[in-house]
């Protein structure tokens, strides 16, 4: 076999991006202007949801859905066991406390049969993450909720993500986006916070931007110069600079046919599979889009030739970079040792964390590359 080198991920860009750039650096608005409105536009009208709001990552983002939500000290918001560490961060940022439940090991989102029984007369709020793309049980959820418990979806890795028909984005009070470059479009760093609800989208804009009452961008332009905003809540900065924004619009632009190219290999890995009865190909929605951000299979440790680890050894020794899906959360130190957990607390979101293993796949990949993964992976 020749050598290779194919990366777990990698993000594409073109000359559109850098002749985006020159727009901000000539103008000299760098911050939140015109760039991020028109990104957030785009953004609001591709997920169809009325508002959208540019932040400086999808952990922000979610810190303000919680915020501006309320939730503080003495309530709980459930979230999976089985996730980025980032989306029960932002609930300890609150103040508020993390009650996980385990996922399904099929879907590697939140088992909703268990949602029940975790709720309480605390209970404030839901984190659904569509982790890897694939959109969580949104019907399932709100039908074991009380109306009163808000939903703020972790679309983290969902841009362009849909389910029954409706983008993700909008099945909740709130849903957050990440423009990282582990997913499916970039801005370096970067988020999306979207709503339907124009309350919650006022609120958040202004706890955006340290709490001011009005805008860098309104004052800027605006006819009275004595103007000083007051601060009526405790506000954050955790605004997109126009830089980014400017990357962002075109990386918005290449979403769908990102996913279109993502679909169409993720495809070919689980032909390229299906007679391998120790690697289970994901899930994919019975209607709707999966976006794609990863292909995470899930070796079944009692076929599997060898165990996971050795098989991802093997295969970063032939050039193939593969990383185990996420984090069973409660499995971390921090929250190990905070709430006494033990792996077996979780168990789904354990076997997850131990057997799941993502393959390359993003747009930076030729047919070469994906063959030679398969033959990798078959010749184990
Ligand atoms: C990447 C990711 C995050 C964090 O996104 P950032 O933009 O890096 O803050 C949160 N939740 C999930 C499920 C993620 O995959």
């Amino acid at each position: 076999m020749s050598r290779r080198r194919i990366d777990i991920a990698k993000p594409k860009f073109g000359d559109e991006e850098w002749q985006a750039l020159r727009g901000p650096l000539e103008s000299g608005w760098l911050t939140q202007g015109p760039e991020v409105s028109a990104f957030e536009q785009d953004f609001a009208k591709r997920h169809e949801v009325g508002h959208a709001l540019a932040t400086t990552s999808c952990t922000t983002a979610l810190h303000l859905a919680l915020a501006a939500l309320d939730i503080g000290p003495g309530d709980e918001v459930i979230v999976p066991a089985f996730t980025w560490v980032a989306t029960a961060n932002v609930i300890l940022y609150c103040g508020a406390t993390p009650v996980f439940v385990d996922v399904d090991r099929d879907t590697f989102n939140l088992d909703v049969s268990q949602i029940a029984q975790k709720v309480t007369k605390r209970t404030k709020a839901v984190i659904p993450v569509h982790l890897f793309g694939l959109c969580a049980d949104m019907d399932g959820l709100r039908a074991v909720l009380p109306d009163t418990v808000a939903v703020v979806e972790d679309a983290a890795c969902a841009a362009g993500a849909s389910y029954k028909g409706r983008p993700a984005g909008g099945f909740g009070d709130f849903a957050a986006f990440s423009f990282h470059p582990r997913k499916s479009i970039t801005t370096g760093e970067g988020g999306m916070l979207t709503t339907t609800d124009d309350d919650l989208a006022a609120k958040a804009e202004i706890l955006r931007n340290h709490g001011a009452s009005i805008s860098e961008e309104q004052r800027h332009y605006g006819p009275q110069p004595y103007i000083l905003p007051d601060f009526n809540l405790l506000g954050f900065n955790y605004r997109m600079s126009d830089l980014q924004g400017a990357v962002g619009r075109v990386q918005l632009g290449r979403l769908d046919g990102f996913i279109a190219e993502r679909e169409r290999w993720s495809g070919f890995y689980d032909e390229a599979f299906a007679d391998i009865p120790w690697i289970r190909s994901p899930a994919r929605p019975e209607a709707g889009q999966h976006a794609w951000q990863a292909y995470v299979t899930y070796i079944d440790p009692a076929q599997a030739p060898k165990p996971r680890n050795e098989i991802m050894q093997i295969l970063h020794e032939n050039g193939i970079a593969t990383r185990p899906g996420t984090h069973g959360v409660h499995m971390l130190g921090y929250f190990r040792d905070k709430y006494g957990f033990s792996p077996d607390d979780f168990p789904a979101a354990r076997d997850c964390e131990r057997n799941s293993m993502a393959l390359p796949l993003h747009n930076q990949m030729s047919q070469e590359d994906y063959e030679f993964v398969v033959s990798a992976i078959r010749s184990l």
